[in-house]
Formats: structure tokens, sequence, C-alpha cells
């Protein structure tokens, strides 16, 4: 068993993906071909902004919003404390200090009462000037915007959503991605929608921004490619990659996202009366990157995983650590917020087999596997 199940994906899209993997061989036209710009107008189209600038991963996705923004020394970025590493490295990366925001034990995503918390003691604190919020759309479920963006606006914040995870996802009525001052995903092979390597990409409204982040994508590219007018990067996605997602994209829309929902539904059914299940607010949609319970104690935890690995259920723990913990932040971030509901997360979540291809017999075994090792 597959903890998620590329390879039937592949699988069921073949005929479509080697004619147009061949296509774009064929073509030669390996960067910036025509498939991007396709793509680009079709994701803006999904998250219901004006703009879409395709990228290198999601990492850079968030990094190039953060160098449009020019976030550096002496700002502090409020991000949750428990997310993948990236969403605080980029905001070390660029010299701005990330500070550590606790979440809901629930949904996983930022708790806005700690953020507020967070804010006014930085203010006071006095030494760093608060400007951004990373929310995180952890395991496919959107960041509560509707009360994180109007406490950031009251506090001169802008809010950027970290949708690595939460390509699809939703949120009265919206798509993910679109629902902030900027959006970012990624297409690393496991996230909901994801290409055949790196790739990523940034959501806007704003014009004027998303001509800032192509430039900023290509060298700090002016009015060509050999004018150069600021420090930029060199980070997009190829041809190649693009074309993948059109086809991926499709798939995710016309019934994967359907898909995953009902395995979520299966695993919920059998599974609510006896662990904790994953908790999806009303009015918000998910696209589950990841099927995440939560159990009684490490102890507990790290036994059912080894009992489900003996019989071959593969299952993960997103994530051990909390990210003020991590030691590449020593010295570099804020760390007096303390985070119980991050630390015990950590300690106790198991995410199970999630992707569209599984079947009702499949989860009906792990289910039954979990429920005996328990
Ligand atoms: C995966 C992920 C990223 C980074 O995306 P890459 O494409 O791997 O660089 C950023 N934030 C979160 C929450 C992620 O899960």
């Amino acid at each position: 068993m597959e903890f998620r199940d590329l390879k039937k994906q592949y699988q069921v899209l073949k005929p479509e993906m080697d004619v147009a993997m061949q296509q774009v061989i064929a073509a030669g036209m390996f960067i910036a071909g025509a498939p991007v710009k396709k793509l680009e107008e079709a994701l803006a189209c999904d998250a219901g902004t004006t703009h879409c600038v395709t990228c290198a991963n999601g990492t850079e996705a968030l990094s190039l919003m953060l160098m449009a923004w020019d976030i550096g020394a002496g700002d502090a970025v409020f991000i949750p404390d428990f997310t993948f590493f990236s969403t605080g490295e980029v905001v070390a990366f660029r010299g701005a200090t990330p500070v550590f925001v606790d979440v809901l034990p629930d949904t996983f995503n930022m708790d806005p009462v700690k953020l507020e918390q967070a804010i006014v003691r930085v203010q006071k604190e006095g030494r760093l000037t608060p400007k951004l919020v990373i929310a995180v759309d952890l395991f496919g479920q959107p960041a509560d915007f509707a009360h994180i963006i109007p406490l950031a606006k009251r506090y001169g914040l802008r809010v950027l959503e970290d949708g690595a995870q939460g390509f699809g996802g939703s949120m009265g009525g919206r798509t993910a991605c679109g629902l902030a001052d900027a959006g970012t995903t990624s297409f690393f092979p496991a996230k909901p929608l994801g290409c055949y390597g790196d790739g990523g990409a940034i959501f806007i409204n704003d014009e004027q921004t998303a001509a800032l982040l192509r430039s900023l994508c290509g060298h700090g590219k002016g009015s060509m490619k050999y004018d150069n007018v600021r420090i930029g990067v060199n980070s997009r996605l190829d041809t190649l990659q693009a074309a993948i997602l059109l086809i991926k994209r499709k798939a995710f829309w016309q019934y994967e996202l359907d898909a995953v929902n009902c395995v979520a539904g299966w695993y919920t059914a059998r599974l609510a009366d006896t662990v904790k299940t994953p908790f999806i607010p009303d009015g918000f949609g998910s696209s589950w990157a990841q099927y995440t319970l939560r159990l009684e104690s490490a102890t507990q935890r790290d036994a059912v995983q080894a009992k489900l690995r003996a019989q071959e259920i593969p299952t993960m723990v997103y994530y051990p650590k909390p990210m003020h913990h991590q030691l590449a932040f020593a010295g570099l971030a804020n760390v007096e917020t303390p985070c119980p509901v991050t630390e015990t997360l950590c300690q106790t979540v198991l995410s199970l087999p999630m992707h569209p291809y599984l079947t009702e017999a499949e989860v009906e075994t792990i289910c039954n596997a979990l429920k005996a090792a328990l």
C-alpha cells in the first residue's frame, strides 16, 4: 500500500499525459512554452485571483512574495508553530524574524486569539515591526481567514496564505490560495495538486505586484531579459511541468477532489467513535493533503504506527517538532510564545494514507488494523 499513490494516478492519466509530455519535447520549448501561460490563466481562475505567477517551488513562491513586499531585517512575521519548515525558513532567509503562534487543537491551523496576543507582545517589546502574517492551510483546510484578516488589518499587517497544502480547499464558497492579500502554493508531487518534480505558484490581485514578481522571478528583468533593473532570482516552472499540471488540474477538479472527500468520509465513518478524527468547521472545505488523527500520547501513537507498519500500512507523523524547537531558528526567532497545543500535536498526530485512488476496501483494511492496534 502507498501513502500517496502517484503510480496509480499516472496509470489513469497515462494516455493523455504521455501525449502532452511528448508534445513539449517535440516542440523544444522547455522554458516559458505556451502551457505555462495557459496554466497560469487556469489557476488564477481556480483561485479567483486576477493574476497567477508560476515559479520553481512552493518555498520560492513564499520567498518571492516576501521580496515583493520588501520584508527584511527588523520585521516581525507571524507564522504558525505547527507547519512545514519552509513557512519559517523563508522569513529567516530574508533576515526578518519569525514569531511563532500556537494553533487550534481541532483544525491544526493558526489560532487568531494567540495571533493577537503575539502581535501585541511584539509591539510592546518595541524591537521589531510587525509586518506580516503567514497563515498556513494545513493538511488541505484553509486557515481561519475570516478572523485572521480583519485582525491583521487592525494592526496594519498584511496576510499571506501559504496554500502549499491547500489547493482545492475552500472557505465560505471561496477557493483556497485566493483568500488573503496574496496566496502561494506548491506542486511538489505529494501535494493536493502535484507535478512530476518541483513547482510553485503565487496568486495575487494586484497588477503592479504581479509585474514585480515576474521581474523578480527572471533575474530582476526590466524591459527585456538582458535589461536587469533589480536583483532577483531564477525561479520558473518548466514547460513540461506546466503541461503535466494542465492534465492533473483537470482530473483534480473533475473527480480527484470529490474522491479524497469521499475517502475522508469513509475513514471518519469508521473511526470517529474510536479516535479523534479531523474536524472541518461549517463553511470550510478541505482538499485532504493529509488525513490526520490525534491519539492519546506519543507512546500510544508510536506503538500504533509500528503495528501498522508491520502490516505494511504506511503512516506519517506531520509534524514531529514544533517550529520553535528547530535548531535552525536558534537565535533567529522570537520564541517567547509558549505553544502548548503544537507541543501536544507533535506528540500525538498520525496521518493515514490519503489519495484519490484509495478504495473503500483499502480504507476498511486500514481502519480495522488501526482499531486492532488501539
Ligand atoms: C510543501 C510546503 C511548502 C514548500 O513547498 P516546496 O514546493 O516543497 O518548496 C511550504 N509550506 C508548506 C506548508 C508546505 O507544506
